[in-house]
């Protein structure tokens, strides 16, 4: 136990240093409209990232890079219908692909490695918390910033919707709720797009999480 928090400790002193280091990117940008920086690290989300076996309710990590690959399970009991499967690839072409990402359905995912595929979906509530209807965790840390594989569970019965998808997608590149935003927002705050929560079922991007998006990757 002592030496978790020994770890967590100097992830936080290792992520402040990556805030100054935001802020100052940010400032230089002329093109800057962002009305709250819901980027983790926050000074309200910097816990470091590590990796999880399954969800602990930590939103602490960035994807590794702007190559964005993303597999949906096919197989066994996390299988997305093809239904759900539809909404996935919606949203990665129509919402996330239109940012600075370069995003790439990958079909022979990378579970072990160095450069594993980065969002892995799946259909299950395993550790999804009461009262949600889905989860993002980080598998693979690649730093104390960065993860290599981010799992996201959503429920089963429909709930593999645009709205949700955009949101935990959006926890699964390092976007937080507006609570942890800095300067901190409502969670419902409409600028807040799809990172809204709740959210509602037809939401995308919007301005706010696209500006920071694109100025991290
Ligand atoms: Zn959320």
């Amino acid at each position: 136990m002592s030496s978790t928090s020994a770890k967590r400790l100097s992830a936080r002193t290792i992520v402040l240093s990556s805030v100054a280091f935001t802020v100052v990117a940010v400032t230089a940008g002329a093109a800057w409209a962002a009305i709250t920086d819901n980027m983790y690290p926050t000074p309200y989300a910097n816990l470091g990232c590590y990796s999880e076996s399954g969800p602990d309710g930590n939103l602490s990590c960035q994807t590794d890079n702007a190559q964005l690959t993303y597999y949906m399970d096919s197989g066994g009991t996390n299988e997305l219908e093809a239904e759900d499967r539809r909404v996935v690839i919606d949203v990665m072409s129509d919402i996330y692909a239109p940012t600075d990402f370069t995003v790439t359905l990958d079909t022979s995912p990378e579970f072990s490695g160095s450069a594993e595929t980065d969002i892995v979906y799946e259909e299950s509530g395993i550790g999804v918390p009461s009262g949600s209807d889905g989860v993002t965790f980080c598998n693979n840390a690649a730093s104390d910033l960065r993860c290599d594989q981010q799992y996201i569970r959503i429920l089963g019965g429909g709930n593999y919707v645009q709205g949700l998808t955009c949101h935990e997608t959006g926890h699964a590149v390092g976007l937080v709720h507006g609570n942890q935003a800095s300067p901190q927002l409502s969670n419902r705050d409409e600028r807040l797009g799809c990172m809204e929560t709740p959210v509602s079922t037809d939401e995308v991007l919007q301005d706010n999480n696209v500006d920071n998006i694109n100025a991290t990757y």
